[in-house]
């Protein structure tokens, strides 16, 4: 369904537009972990059209320390979010950091609706009325308190939803999306300015704003590719306060964001638990997966040697990631970034046909059955791969399998069908 943000400073009334517009409390439909509390999606309907609507904490785009993570939660779900509400207080009126929240938004090229919320009667609405300097468009004059005009608003968000996709529409148009991530160092921003080569960088900004871009276009083997959120990496600005924990909801929304992920690695060091946490956040997000070993220029044969027993050993969970050695100093190898890119988008988006797929299972498993429990061998009646981006298979059985058995069917179906550079998930339907 398409996923609606409600934005805004603390105290502007978010949460009870938020109930206004699901017409009462509901379940919680997404729990991210680690973030519960500050990112909480609901169901909404609205003239027979679902959409998900999720609830934000306060937005202070300047803020520090805990608000600062509460703020990195907005902006995660603003990257994930078709349609993005930034609800203001009419009776302040637009504060710094409201104008803060209007700079980003201008950036994300998705629409916006701007909410004047405590416009509790008539009289008020000229304190909506000039809400149209901030540049947003018409602001909506709302009470969530009273309900006053909610229905208004859901008309409006249903005009903006994006259109439903077609029976086989789940590829976008455009260029595909690519996040540049790996920990502090690792040489994110010297491998983008040598990929752009800087004066070449195609900037992408929103008509009639002067804003900072949030993206790169950068053309590579003649093709172009949207890095998102590298406007940090591009001026070289480091997160002063940049807590790991801030850091790591930046990686994520850039993951999220984007189709494939480049994960950065220090060649010269080694791999890291903080490493690690930036590959599963990938894995985790289901985003096709470039690893790449930046520094190679300080790769001695010492180290080489001993790297390959450390990628055996610690990336043993991802050997299908395709790998790339390069050097962003020197401009070693990153020709080979858009080919692996391709690779693990290809790998992404593949899809077996049915008829295919059941004759492969069905040959696997008379060649190694599954092991007998309690006098029986549980049978896979039927296999098919249920989606795309990633791959996702199911299997319909008459009794569970073992763990080890479908990691066995995991490995065999990558042998032999490929699906480089993406994770794939296998969920089994047992008829008891
Ligand atoms: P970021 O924090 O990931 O954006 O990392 P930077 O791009 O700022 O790079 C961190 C440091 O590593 C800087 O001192 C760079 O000059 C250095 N560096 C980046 N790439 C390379 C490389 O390929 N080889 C070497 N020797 N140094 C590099």
């Amino acid at each position: 369904a398409p996923v609606v943000a409600v934005v805004g400073r603390p105290n502007v009334g978010k949460s009870t537009l938020v109930n206004r517009l699901i017409g009462r409390r509901q379940a919680v439909v997404e729990d991210t972990p680690g973030v519960t509390r500050d990112r909480i999606a609901y169901d909404a309907i609205w003239n027979g059209r679902r959409f998900t609507v999720v609830d934000t904490g306060g937005w202070e785009p300047d803020a520090e320390g805990r608000a600062a993570a509460i703020a990195a939660q907005a902006e995660v779900a603003i990257s994930t979010a078709d349609v993005i509400i930034l609800v203001i207080d009419a009776q302040v009126g637009a504060t710094d950091a409201d104008e803060a929240a209007v700079r980003i938004l201008h950036r994300t090229r998705k629409p916006v609706i701007l909410v004047a919320n405590k416009v509790d009667d008539t009289r008020a609405e000229s304190d909506a009325a000039v809400l149209w300097s901030l540049g947003l468009g018409e602001p909506y004059p709302v009470s969530a308190l009273h309900g006053r005009g909610s229905g208004d608003l859901l008309d409006i968000i249903q005009d903006r939803l994006p259109e439903l996709p077609s029976a086989d529409g789940d590829i976008e148009s455009g260029p595909r999306r690519v996040a540049l991530v790996g920990r502090p160092n690792v040489g994110k921003s010297s491998l983008l300015n040598r990929l752009a080569g800087e004066d070449r960088v195609v900037v992408d900004s929103v008509a009639g704003t002067t804003v900072d871009p949030v993206d790169s276009l950068i053309e590579l083997d003649d093709e172009d590719w949207r890095f998102v959120d590298t406007a940090g990496l591009r001026k070289r600005v480091k997160q002063a306060s940049g807590t790991e924990f801030y850091a790591s909801l930046r990686t994520q929304a850039a993951v999220e964001a984007a189709e494939v992920a480049v994960v950065l690695l220090d060649a010269a060091e080694p791999i890291s638990e903080q490493d690690q946490r930036v590959l599963s956040q990938v894995v985790e997000a289901g985003r096709a997966l470039v690893i790449a070993f930046n520094k190679w220029d300080l790769v001695d044969d010492d180290r080489r040697h001993y790297l390959t027993r450390e990628i055996e050993r610690e990336l043993r969970r991802i050997t299908w990631a395709p790998r790339v050695n390069v050097s962003a100093l020197t401009g070693r190898a990153v020709a080979k970034l858009a080919p692996a890119l391709r690779t693990a988008l290809a790998g992404w988006e593949q899809r077996i046909p049915t008829g295919e797929l059941n004759q492969w299972i069905s040959g696997l498993i008379q060649a190694r059955p599954h092991p007998i429990r309690g006098g029986k061998a549980p049978k896979v009646l039927f296999m098919t791969q249920a989606g795309i981006r990633p791959p996702k298979f199911v299997l319909f059985t008459s009794g569970q399998l073992d763990p080890q058995y479908i990691r066995f069917i995991e490995r065999r179906l990558r042998e032999d069908f490929g699906f480089t550079g993406s994770p794939i998930s296998i969920t089994v339907k047992a008829r008891e």
